[in-house]
């Protein structure tokens, strides 16, 4: 099986997001050049990683992009029973970081692009693989910028996220942010004379607990996903000095992670706005004390029309009536939001096994995978029908 032997391959680099990709990205574009494929690079600043696009055959037409990110979460602090980075076979799963996640996909795409016939390609293949998926979607943004300026930016875009090869139509977008509480200082016996930083953050907390309530309650709810509303989650809080210290300053992070159809934006706002009301009283007498978020993170919601043209052209090649949406986010809200793809997440193994020591993959999706892609090619050799 091709897609399991440069499963292998690709496995063996440890292409953890905080380190380079740039060895498995060359072996990629080997991979490609080999077969006569052309493949540019998009370097992030330091030139230690890159993203890889490739279009296969007529550049002047839109075609179907395959998306996917090169980079795997860390092993560290993981229970692992064999060596993370070397592929393992055991009754039937494939185990390895990154094999469902999501490296199977992008051994299934370069396996499919030995077998295409180009002069038979009405419709191009894009490859669009990424760096720093893992943490926030910050590779793919500077090869989105890039397309922006494409002539023929690709007409759909496949995300090869582990969906058990079941196809995806929409998923929540996320907003992380760091709130900076800063109170004034003094000797603990005096604590009344000051403003207390952990005060102030616990306060802000509380509201978020409230608004998160409030969702639940009155806000919008969509029984697809399995938290079927938006949700906001405080992750992590530091603060303080010492017991006998009133402090200065506490810091805490928190994240939303909105339906499609929720703005997080406003919700920020909302969560500002409180965090002004809880410093309003201390504005004369201690005029350091403040409640100041920072944005440290955002990618949007997908949310693809069932009356789109792509879930047309997938129902076609996979049969599939039902279309899902999913809890986690993918580079799909930002391909959708940024140049207006048609995008769904479809792709072998499952979430389940997805950042767990032990990671791995069935060798049954990966053969379901390799026959989507076979048909796929097979839809490229017509050009892409468009009923709108
Ligand atoms: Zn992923």
């Amino acid at each position: 099986m091709r897609s399991r032997e440069l499963l292998d391959k690709l496995i063996s680099y440890p292409t953890v997001s905080r380190d380079s990709n740039l060895e498995l990205i060359a072996f990629i574009q080997q991979h490609l050049s080999t077969l006569g494929y052309p493949s540019e690079l998009v370097h992030n600043e330091e030139k230690t990683k890159a993203n890889l696009y490739s279009v296969i055959g007529p550049a002047d037409k839109p075609g179907v992009m395959l998306s996917g990110h090169t980079d795997v979460v860390p092993v560290e602090g993981q229970n692992w029973s064999t060596d993370p980075f070397t592929l393992r076979e055991s009754n039937d799963l494939l185990f390895g970081r990154g094999t469902c996640d999501m490296k199977g996909f992008i051994a299934c795409a370069l396996a499919m692009v030995e077998t295409l016939d180009k002069s038979k390609l009405a419709t191009p293949l894009h490859l669009a693989f990424s760096y720093d998926e893992e943490i926030g979607c910050i590779g793919v943004r500077r090869l989105l910028e890039n397309l922006k300026h494409s002539n023929f930016p690709p007409r759909y875009c496949i995300v090869g996220e582990p969906t058990l090869m079941q196809p995806v139509i929409a998923h929540k977008g996320k907003t992380a942010a760091r709130a900076h509480c800063h109170g004034v200082e003094c000797h603990s016996s005096l604590a009344p004379q000051s403003v207390n930083a952990i005060y102030l953050a616990s306060e802000l907390i509380s509201k978020i607990q409230q608004k998160q309530r409030q969702i639940i309650e009155n806000g919008t709810h969509d029984r697809d996903y399995d938290i079927s509303h938006t949700t906001l989650h405080v992750g992590k809080i530091a603060g303080g000095i010492a017991l006998n210290i009133v402090p200065n300053y506490c810091a805490f992070e928190f994240e939303i992670r909105n339906l499609p159809t929720d703005d997080p934006k406003a919700i920020l706002d909302d969560i500002q706005l409180a965090a002004n009301e809880i410093a309003a009283p201390f504005l004369e007498s201690h005029p350091g004390a403040k409640i100041e978020i920072e944005l440290t993170n955002e990618y949007p919601a997908l949310n693809t029309s069932t009356e789109s043209d792509i879930v047309e052209f997938i129902k076609q090649l996979t049969g599939a009536n039902s279309f899902g949406k999913i809890a986690f986010g993918t580079e799909g809200g930002l391909f959708s939001r940024e140049l207006g793809v048609e995008t769904i997440v479809l792709g072998p193994g499952s979430i389940e096994q997805a950042h767990k020591p032990d990671e791995y993959i069935a060798i049954d999706q990966l053969g379901r995978c390799d026959a989507f892609l076979q048909r796929l090619k097979d839809a490229l050799y017509q050009p892409v029908t468009t009923t709108n």
